[in-house]
């Protein structure tokens, strides 16, 4: 889509993030963990609409069921510190009022706010035409956290480092997924904390790589592993119910989305993802979603 140049408002979407194999090691001596990941973009989105105004603001809706509670509508919500990065790395002086419409389970281990931030730095460089080179928005959003390249790249990756460092990797499946939020965010810094007094992890990305090399679900169910589930289902115990129900309503596995606390039935097809989610509802999990990846990452779906 070409940008017209008097464009007033730039509508971007960004999708959810999960981890088929969140692989983390011990922490560095910089604080953060270095992580063995592949990342896959769903098809649970946030929309961040921008239009030139005299000051920063946020607004946020929800889409759905979303709980927006939580979300700051003040200059700490990730998505100024993007458009602050963004017109600091352009020594411009402009402003923007954003706003988010929601569809991400808010602190659920999905990185919503990670795609906000990228939706922001898209939307903000065709609205004001920018040009920012892919280089220079990948390391403008690598310094607003680690899942945010991911959340501009989109599909199925692999992750090193931080989980900044980003490399596209094959992945010619369609993959689904029951999503089964939780009304209790957990926080990343707890769990990671909690890793850190535990030990282990170190599991590493080579099985579900082969797996979607070759389209092989059986593979894909047995390679995928979170790091991170241990812990946090010692943290939070009323979440084993989440694994066991979707696990009794058979998904082929049950996985700990991120640190947490949303979890993810990886089911056979379309139909079973339905069955999945019924069964679900029915055992009093509320706003369970059907999601499938991958999906492309942020991307303009309105200029106005
Ligand atoms: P991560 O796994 O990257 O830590 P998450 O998916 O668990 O993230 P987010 O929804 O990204 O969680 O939000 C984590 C916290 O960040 C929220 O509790 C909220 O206080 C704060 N936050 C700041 N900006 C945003 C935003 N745009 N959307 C959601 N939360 C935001």
């Amino acid at each position: 889509m070409t940008a017209p140049t008097s464009a007033r408002s730039v509508t971007v979407r960004a999708p959810a993030k999960i981890n088929l194999v969140l692989g983390v090691g011990p922490v560095r001596d910089d604080g953060y963990h270095p992580l063995d990941t592949v990342y896959q973009a769903i098809s649970l989105y946030d929309d961040i609409t921008v239009s030139t105004a005299a000051g920063w603001s946020v607004g946020v809706e929800p889409i759905g069921d979303v709980d927006v509670s939580e979300v700051p509508l003040d200059e700490t919500n990730i998505v100024v510190r993007a458009g602050v990065l963004l017109t600091e790395h352009h020594g411009i002086a402009r402003r923007a009022s954003i706003g988010i419409s929601k569809g991400i389970p808010v602190a659920g281990g999905m990185a919503g706010g990670s795609a906000d931030a990228a939706a922001t730095l898209v939307a903000l460089d065709r609205l004001w035409d920018l040009r920012t080179s892919d280089e220079d928005l990948l390391a403008i959003a690598a310094e607003l956290g680690s899942d945010v390249p991911f959340a501009l790249l989109g599909g199925t990756a692999h992750g090193t480092g931080r989980g900044e460092l980003v490399e596209s990797v094959g992945d010619a499946g369609t993959w689904w997924w029951v999503v089964v939020p939780n009304a209790t965010g957990m926080s990343t810094p707890a769990v990671y904390a909690a890793f850190d007094d535990h030990g282990g992890g170190g599991s590493d990305s080579a099985a579900v790589l082969a797996a979607l090399a070759g389209t092989d679900l059986d593979a894909l169910t047995a390679g995928v592993r979170n790091d991170l589930q241990s812990v946090a289902l010692e943290l939070r115990a009323d979440l084993r119910l989440t694994e066991s129900d979707l696990v009794g309503a058979g998904a082929r596995a049950a996985l700990l989305s991120g640190s947490g606390p949303t979890f993810l039935g990886l089911v056979e097809d379309q139909d079973s993802a339905h069955e999945v989610r019924e069964a679900l509802l029915d055992a009093g999990h509320p706003g369970v979603l059907v999601a499938t990846g991958p999906v492309a990452g942020a991307h303009v779906v309105q200029y106005a």
